[in-house]
């Protein structure tokens, strides 16, 4: 769709909400506004010797908290419009989670499956070049991740060039999203995927709301499909599926698949390793397209692939009670009310898929501290935790087995601390946003839209606004 203009249906959403805030309408068009938009065009040298012009923008939304914070995407559908839609987005997410960052994205327009992998790493290199050189780079101005099309290898590349350029003491905090021996930190690749799984469950486990839509209590039982098996989708639907939900559908860019009986995911998994395409697998019915899996019999429908996914076409045909959006932007405001009216639960982007961005937070705090989570305490908590054991076992009749000891006299190692510190993000701004869903009877995003709007109000009335 061409004329879908992203960025427009971002800023309507928050004008929606807006209307529930106290501030006056300059100070929200500001707090609208992309702070700084960067275009660049620069040339690759392809494995053949021809050369070809790469398009890549990095747009950094709001400067209300430094550094500014987001992924970088490799897609044919990155444009402007897109970069600034996402990075708004990311300004509004931070808020809500309380990650202390501004919002920013960036992206190359590129079809990553053209390229070869040293292709990959010069078009990565060169654009972290340029990103240096305009100041959109540095643990303290501008730090990229991972997003739709990059992954741990391509933040190895963006450190390792902003290294050679710059002797900056934190430089491992230029970008997250690492691999581990550059400074990442562990759970940060499942960490979206567990953020949106630990957001529905939140909104599962309230009783009196899951009676709103009619349905019981807790994630176990309930059938779910998922849109997108890459790192976001994965993980979601593997937490899911392991806490007991039935996954019925998957939809991926070769088609999609359904069984009212259940998916094994894991066998599906290594299905996909072997043959490429998840159509075509065992006991399931392979539809006719990519989309047609969305509309099917389910309790919760969970877009994890790209913007724009539910919209005015599909919306009537959705029959999900959750909406679960792990992607960013997946339904368009057309569809949100469709939906909406039809009685679902919508939980919105702008707080479900926030936990990489929480534990991008963590990873930046791990670098610019240059000590692991844990180092320090672990050991200590361990020994405290056995005094205490063993004090109970002096008063009473019981002896703890080793197995016991190793369960009971755990000390929180960098894994235990970020998968925790991830899920009181999540449970925690669940409930605010679901307070105040309550409190102006709107619906779930316009709540995150109204909290974020509160946060980043406050601290503008305060700042950059010279006299
Ligand atoms: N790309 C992810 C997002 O859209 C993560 C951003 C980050 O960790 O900075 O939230």
């Amino acid at each position: 769709m061409s004329n879908y203009k992203f960025f427009d249906q971002v800023n309507k959403a928050f004008d929606k909400a807006a209307a529930y805030t106290k501030f006056d309408t300059g100070l929200l068009e500001q707090l609208k506004a992309c702070n700084a938009v960067l275009h660049i065009a620069f040339p690759l040298k392809r494995d053949d010797g021809t050369i070809e012009v790469i398009q890549g923008w990095r747009v950094q939304h709001s400067h209300h908290k430094l550094p500014t914070k987001g992924g970088i995407r490799y897609s044919m559908m990155v444009n402007e419009d897109e970069t600034m839609a996402l990075a708004a987005l990311m300004t509004y997410k931070c808020a809500v989670v309380d990650v202390p960052f501004g919002g920013a994205k960036g992206g190359i327009m590129i079809n990553k499956a053209k390229y070869s992998d040293a292709e990959l790493e010069r078009i990565t290199r060169r654009y972290t070049f340029e990103l240096y050189k305009k100041n959109f780079i540095g643990p303290a101005t501008d730090v990229p991740a991972p997003d739709y099309g990059t992954g741990a290898r391509e933040m190895g590349w963006i450190l390792d060039t902003y290294r050679q350029l710059s002797d900056e003491l934190n430089a491992d905090g230029c970008v997250t999203g690492k691999p581990l021996e550059q400074g990442g930190i562990r759970g940060r690749t499942e960490a979206t995927g567990r953020g949106v799984f630990f957001g529905i469950q939140e909104a599962c486990d309230n009783a009196e709301d899951m009676k709103e839509i009619g349905l019981e209590r807790g994630v176990e039982g309930k059938t779910f499909v998922i849109q997108g098996l890459g790192n976001v989708g994965y993980h979601a639907a593997k937490n899911l599926y392991d806490a007991g939900a039935i996954l019925v559908g998957v939809a991926e860019v070769e088609g999609s698949i359904y069984s009212k009986k259940g998916i094994n995911l894991d066998a599906l998994m290594e299905y996909r390793a072997e043959k490429g395409v998840i159509t075509g697998f065992e006991g399931t019915k392979t539809l006719k397209d990519s989309g047609s899996v969305l509309k099917s019999e389910c309790d919760i429908l969970i877009p994890a692939a790209l913007e724009n996914q539910l919209n005015i076409k599909n919306a009537n045909s959705i029959k999900a009670k959750i909406i679960g959006e792990a992607a960013n932007g997946p339904t368009t405001i057309d569809a949100h009310e469709i939906i909406k009216n039809r009685g679902a639960l919508i939980i919105p982007d702008n707080y479900l898929n926030a936990g990489g961005v929480t534990v991008s937070y963590f990873e930046w705090l791990k670098n610019i501290q240059h000590v692991r989570f844990g180092r320090l305490g672990k050991r200590f908590e361990e020994d405290s935790y056995r005094k205490i054991l063993s004090v109970i076992e002096a008063v009473s009749e019981r002896q703890f087995s080793d197995k016991e000891l190793k369960i009971l006299a755990k000390g929180g190692g960098e894994e235990d601390l970020v998968d925790s510190g991830l899920k009181d993000t999540m449970i925690t701004s669940y409930n605010q946003i679901n307070e105040i869903r309550k409190v102006h009877n709107v619906d779930l995003r316009t709540a995150a839209f109204i909290n974020a709007i509160e946060k980043l109000g406050n601290i503008y009335e305060r700042m950059g606004i010279f006299p």
